[in-house]
């Protein structure tokens, strides 16, 4: 974009955490990392979201609270937006996970792919996109999460085709964000073939399968993340020309960089 002088370089960092299955001894260490990186690089440079699974019933914290303690440590963890995974969406029954999250959590639950069987919608605390600001970036986000729809069905949700639902709502988006990133607890295998085959996606931030990408793998010009699971962080930071003039076609990406930091696992 050098010599037109109407671009200028936007930088944000993403940092997301998923699979920490009720890990609690760890949480504090990621809420540090999260306020020293808010502290070095200004809260509106970093975006801070977990990608599902943070809660799991083996916990006696989780199950003596039905969740609501991992929604009090994601909000004091600073969490911008959240997608559920099937730890929350399939062991909690529908009216359960929604006393913990409505009205609770600090932060938009972003999921474009469970619809309540009763009303055939997405419930009203759900929410299927967000768009974020950033400085002068528009980060639009959308959530999906792992479709076992059989049992889903038993607890009285539909879950829709993620990829589709993915296309559905990124086509919608690119009109409003400078940046479209996918919070998907479906595991690498969907990633990859959503990075592939799915337009309007910048970034995808994973989880469900627990991999652990040391850097991010770059599939067309879809950049695909995870932070492996339980005690990883990982802290994505990506580089885009922010639009400054209408009209303007999707930015591209100038650089890209990561950065791990990842407490010892107990
Ligand atoms: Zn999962």
């Amino acid at each position: 974009m050098a010599g037109t002088g109407q671009h200028e370089l936007e930088r944000i960092t993403l940092i997301h955490t998923n699979d920490l299955h009720s890990h609690f001894e760890a949480m504090p260490r990621i809420a540090s990392f999260i306020r020293v990186q808010r502290e070095l690089l200004g809260a509106d440079r970093v975006l801070a979201l977990d990608i599902g699974d943070h809660l799991d019933r083996m916990s006696p914290e989780t199950e003596g609270t039905d969740g609501r303690a991992n929604v009090d440590v994601l909000n004091a963890t600073g969490i911008e937006a959240f997608v559920p995974g099937n730890n929350e969406g399939l062991t909690l029954a529908p009216e359960l996970l929604r006393a913990a999250f409505a009205g609770r959590a600090r932060f938009p639950v972003v999921c474009a792919n469970l619809r309540e069987a009763s009303t055939g919608r997405i419930p009203d605390w759900m929410t299927p996109t967000h768009v974020i600001v950033k400085g002068k970036l528009r980060i639009g986000l959308i959530g999906v999460t792992a479709a076992f729809a059989d049992y889903y069905r038993l607890l009285g949700w539909i879950a829709d085709e993620p990829l589709q639902a993915v296309a559905a709502r990124a086509a919608e988006l690119r009109g409003q964000a400078d940046i479209v990133v996918v919070l998907s607890h479906l595991g690498l295998r969907l990633d990859e073939q959503m990075a592939a085959e799915v337009p309007g996606i910048d970034v995808i931030l994973g989880g469900h399968t627990h991999h652990l990408l040391e850097q991010p793998r770059q599939i067309g010009a879809v950049t695909v993340c995870g932070a492996g699971n339980t005690a990883s962080t990982r802290a994505s930071s990506s580089s885009r020309t922010a639009r400054s003039g209408g009209g303007s076609s999707k930015p591209p990406a100038a650089s890209r960089t990561s950065a791990a930091a990842r407490p010892t696992r107990k």
